[in-house]
């Protein structure tokens, strides 16, 4: 069903995402590493829709969690993929790991030595034997959005990569926990390749120190990151982009012997599977400067407010040969930051006019909030001629539903 169909059958704001191509996305993640003993781990945080879910675990994925809730989620769509799951995040809760060492999952990526003994704690107490992975920081530095950049020394993520070994150390103290892989994750939307590979290079060199220590180390998980193109969505070669990836990768986990690679990819299995679906509300000038007002705003989509990132916004019908304004889009919520480009060149856009914001598959509904108590939006998922929602779109009352204490 074509955009405009779909609009006018759901109304707007509507998020809209094609099966396919998250498909091809994991295929191309699948085929990449065939070479090696892998597991893709798709990083549920960049879209957590069920419906997403299920059909990546159809296809074999592992999951990369960081919280309690997300398990649930993978847990709803499937009981059995629990040992697929690894656990990342650095503010687990004794309740989190509890559920995560009750389901059984595949490995606890731990980020701190007070996490580290909590969990030995929660194990002993349910006597289940924990996997663990010790998250380390590889004080590697990429190009990326500052709050996105996560493998400096400087940012709160995991632990020192020069204490890693006497860390490792305090696991053999405990008798629920085993040490069986070392996992890091620099960053997202990274589009060179060769911060992957220096910090895959770093996790190399410490498993074999590792294991020279007496560690049966099993898996090696590089993290996620992998970028797309937010600013040519049709001219990005996301095979190309993959090949540099994965050789980078590969080079360093063909230096280590018997290892399972994991990698934990969200935004570039699903991002530009989506778009957000808006209605254009109105046209105003204020001096020089035009606006297109939109009913979708920031707590649909974050993503330009928060990471001043930038969207490609199209007519999803275009007027052929209609005047072209330059104008901020910006959507109804009561905040400057409520915008989704700023001076941009749109094909001659009126009143009612759809707009398509591309590329907002990933970080946009799972970022999405009520502010403003607008009710979230509804998403579709297209799967050939098939449309299906995902989620209906919420109503005032699943809101107000959950307050009390006022009457
Ligand atoms: C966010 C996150 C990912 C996914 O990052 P993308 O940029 O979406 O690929 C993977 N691993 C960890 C630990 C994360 O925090």
């Amino acid at each position: 069903m074509a955009l405009d169909a779909l609009a006018r059958k759901y109304g707007t704001p509507l998020y809209v995402y094609s099966a396919t191509h998250i498909q091809e996305r994991f295929d191309l993640y699948e085929r990449a590493f065939a070479a090696a003993p892998h597991l893709i781990c798709y990083a549920v945080k960049a879209n957590s829709a069920l419906a997403i879910l299920a059909l990546l675990d159809k296809r074999g994925a592992g999951f990369d969690i960081v919280s309690g809730g997300e398990l649930e989620r993978v847990l709803t769509v499937n009981p059995q993929a629990a040992g697929r799951v690894v656990f990342s995040g650095v503010g687990k809760t004794a309740p989190e790991m509890d559920l995560a060492l009750r389901a059984g999952i595949l490995s606890f990526h731990v980020e701190s030595e007070g996490e580290l003994e909590l969990l030995a704690e929660r194990a002993a107490k349910l006597r289940k034997r924990a996997a663990v992975s010790m998250r380390v920081n590889p004080d590697v530095f990429a190009e990326t959005h500052p709050y996105i950049s996560t493998g400096l020394r400087e940012h709160k993520f995991g632990i020192d990569i020069a204490r890693a070994r006497r860390v490792y150390r305090k696991v053999k103290e405990h008798n629920w926990l085993e040490a069986r892989g070392v996992s890091v994750h620099i960053g997202s939307q990274i589009r060179a390749a060769e911060p992957f590979g220096a910090a895959a290079e770093r996790v190399a060199a410490l498993i074999a120190q590792l294991r020279r220590d007496g560690h049966a180390i099993t898996h090696m998980d590089l993290g996620g990151g992998l970028g797309i193109d937010y600013g040519a969505a049709t001219e990005f070669d996301a095979a190309a982009q993959m090949e540099r990836y994965a050789q980078q990768l590969l080079q360093a986990v063909s230096k280590v012997p018997d290892i399972t690679l994991l990698v934990e990819p969200g935004r570039f299995v699903v991002a530009q599977a989506g778009a957000l679906v808006t209605r254009v509300l109105y046209r105003k000038k204020n001096g020089e400067k035009n606006f297109v007002i939109v009913d979708a705003g920031m707590n649909d989509l974050i993503r330009p407010a928060l990471y001043q990132a930038h969207h490609e916004i199209v007519a999803v019908t275009p007027r052929r040969g209609a005047k072209k304004v330059v104008a901020d889009v910006v959507g109804p919520v009561c905040e400057t930051g409520d915008f989704f480009a700023r001076d941009r060149e749109l094909e001659g856009v009126r009143e009612g006019d759809l707009l398509a914001i591309l590329d907002a598959g990933a970080y946009g509904v799972s970022l999405s909030s009520n502010y403003n108590s607008r009710p979230r939006p509804a998403e579709v998922m297209v799967s050939g001629k098939r449309a299906l929602v995902i989620r209906r779109r919420e109503t005032m009352q699943d809101l107000l539903a959950v307050e009390q204490g006022w009457k």
